[in-house]
């Protein structure tokens, strides 16, 4: 083992699957996680709610790669004994599960004579020194010396259109739906709840507020929601299907390859059930719902098990390919993000119950026109026709971190020199500075790469990645 010290900023589940694959592979001697919150609970995986599943499959949420039945036997251990590598669990399972294995690991540690602590702290920058090692500043803690730095910030903070800003301090206003305990205390159960998105944290919020008895309208100017699945598992993708994007001499600059084309082949080629059974055509929200739940439920849905394998190959090969390709490729992803970020059966067959009980509607209507008024919110429809709400709840996600790089380091995104230029990362998602001839010992690993990897909003992707920065950190 080599003498290193490795700072891990961010100790959700990202750092935490960071620090476990340091340990595993013996990969320095020294371990220091920093993160204000406390180690192993993020934000992703701390929500309490039981109705809050996760979107991918258990074989997923491994933090143990390449053993992906490490969550299932947790499960199995510490909860319900029929649970499968196929179903979805809630997100505070896996929450327990982390800190379960941060603890398990942290013996580790110390048994193979590798030194950790945790500063309760957020870190501002990560300056480059002469002698070559990194000096992290923090908030409160003053700074820490490390031979090498993995940054696992995870996302910032809501992401809120500027239609609802101004609401932000009014006690009915939600910038998201999490804490969702904190959504749940102030809206009394007979609220008419107005949730701006209707993507995945807008369905969290859907269900725990039908739940407890408000009336909810989903609206955004697309009404779409999210496909449904029974299951997303990794099915490998045959290698010369994947000929064209991995090959560079197959694509120049002014060859754009359909990306679309190529992934209908695809699913065709590897599915025994046709595309035309496994899509829905139908354009109206809920009417899709109901047909894409009805596929799911006969298991009709083999996409589903392209997903991951497809994911991985887009992440592994983009940095090869040409800007023009990135583009059609950013294209591909938004217009398929449906599929991608669905939802478990289960949650759309709960919506479903709610929309026959006459609790909840989603529609097709921007927040533009929403007026404050005396009592809550009211927003018209292009019908003329207005509706009152007692709360608003806006959940449109959350904005990737926007660390920056200056000639020496990295400022992260809370304390952003919004004159510096947005960090440049190697395809080994190394820190790799202007003027520097060689790329640092910094890693960025999860949703911070998001300016580098294609996919990052999934904890399969970012396992892995801790997994191949502990194997360079090994050979420093
Ligand atoms: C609502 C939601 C649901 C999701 N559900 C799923 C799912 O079901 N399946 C899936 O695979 N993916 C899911 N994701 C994607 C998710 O981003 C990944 O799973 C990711 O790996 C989450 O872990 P994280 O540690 O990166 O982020 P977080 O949980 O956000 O943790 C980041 C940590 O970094 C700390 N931090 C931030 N800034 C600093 C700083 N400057 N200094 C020190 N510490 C800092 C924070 O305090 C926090 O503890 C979901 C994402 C969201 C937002």
């Amino acid at each position: 083992m080599n003498n290193l010290h490795v700072a891990i900023i961010g100790a959700g589940a990202t750092g935490v699957a960071a620090f476990i694959a340091l340990v595993r592979q013996g990969a320095c001697k020294r371990i220091t996680l920093l993160d204000a919150s406390g180690p192993a609970i993020g934000q992703v995986y701390a929500s309490q709610h039981p109705e809050l599943l996760c979107n991918t499959s258990v074989e997923l949420m491994s933090l143990l790669p390449p053993h992906y039945h490490d969550l299932l036997h947790y499960l199995h251990e510490h909860t319900n004994n029929e649970i499968t590598l196929a179903d979805f669990v809630s997100r505070k399972i896996i929450g327990d599960y982390i800190q379960d294995r941060y603890t398990r690991y942290l013996s580790l540690a110390y048994q193979q004579g590798i030194s950790v602590s945790f500063i309760r702290d957020a870190g501002k920058q990560v300056m480059r020194q002469p002698g070559g090692d990194y000096l992290i500043e923090t908030r409160q803690s003053g700074t820490i010396a490390a031979d090498a730095v993995i940054v696992c910030t995870g996302y910032t903070h809501p992401a809120i259109p500027e239609a609802l800003a101004s609401y932000q301090g009014d006690p009915l206003f939600f910038a998201s739906p999490y804490p969702e305990k904190l959504m749940l205390e102030k809206i009394r159960p007979d609220s008419h709840v107005l949730i701006v998105g209707t993507r995945l944290s807008a369905i969290d919020a859907a269900l725990v507020l039908c739940r407890q008895g408000c009336r909810v309208s989903l609206v955004s100017p697309s009404g779409d929601l999210p496909a449904v699945r029974s299951a997303v598992m990794l099915r490998p993708i045959q290698a010369s299907r994947l000929a064209w994007l991995t090959d560079s001499a197959v694509i120049s600059e002014h060859v754009r390859p359909d990306i679309r084309k190529w992934v209908i082949r695809l699913l065709a080629h590897a599915s025994a059930i046709s595309l035309r059974e496994q899509f829905v055509a139908e354009a109206e929200s809920i009417q899709r719902l109901r047909e894409e739940s009805e596929l799911a439920r006969q298991d009709k849905t083999e996409w589903q098990y392209r997903i991951v394998g497809m994911i991985n190959v887009i992440n592994q090969h983009s940095h090869t390919l040409p800007e023009a390709v990135k583009h059609s490729l950013s294209a591909f992803l938004r217009a398929t993000g449906r599929y991608i970020s669905a939802m478990p059966l289960k949650n759309a067959e709960k919506l479903l119950g709610y929309v026959d009980s006459g609790l909840l509607s989603v529609e097709k209507l921007r927040a533009d026109s929403l007026q404050k008024s005396d009592s809550g919110w009211t927003l018209s429809n292009p019908q003329g026709e207005i509706t009152h709400f007692d709360a608003l709840v806006c959940a449109t996600g959350y904005a990737p971190p926007t660390h920056s790089m200056t000639h020496n380091g990295l400022i992260l995104a809370d304390a952003r020199d919004t004159s510096a230029a947005p960090p440049r990362l190697n395809n080994h998602l190394q820190l790799h500075l202007a003027h520097s001839v060689s790329p640092e010992s910094v890693w960025l690993a999860g949703i911070s790469t998001h300016l580098s990897v294609p996919v990052v909003n999934a904890l399969f992707v970012a396992v892995e990645q801790v997994n191949r920065i502990a194997q360079q950190i090994k050979r420093l």
